[in-house]
């Protein structure tokens, strides 16, 4: 699953492209996998300069209401994920309501 994500202070996050071994959506339709990394500049970065290419991240997502969970799999092609500023927490901005 291509994972791109605007959580920049994750240290998973290589300009903008998910690296974690494997990300877990929850309920809310947040990112658990997020750690943050103290001290990591946080700066945005345009995707089309990014100097990593998306990788293929395994997604499990128990979000049983949205569109494109199927059997606690997600069934789109990729994700967004956004920086939720109100609750410090990294969103699935790809999430639709069933
Ligand atoms: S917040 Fe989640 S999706 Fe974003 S880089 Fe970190 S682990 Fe990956």
């Amino acid at each position: 699953m291509n994972i791109r994500c605007r959580k920049i202070d994750c240290k998973f996050n290589h300009a903008g492209a998910c690296h974690a071994h494997e990300v877990k959506v929850c309920r809310n339709a947040n990112c658990t996998t997020y750690q943050k990394e103290h001290g990591k500049v946080d700066l945005e970065l345009a995707s089309e300069l990014a100097p990593t290419k998306p990788h293929n991240v395994p997604l499990a997502c128990t979000m049983g209401s949205c569109l494109y969970n199927h059997d606690c799999r997600c069934a789109a092609n990729g994700i967004a994920v956004v920086d939720n500023e109100d609750t410090n927490q990294a969103d699935c901005a790809t999430f639709i309501e069933r």
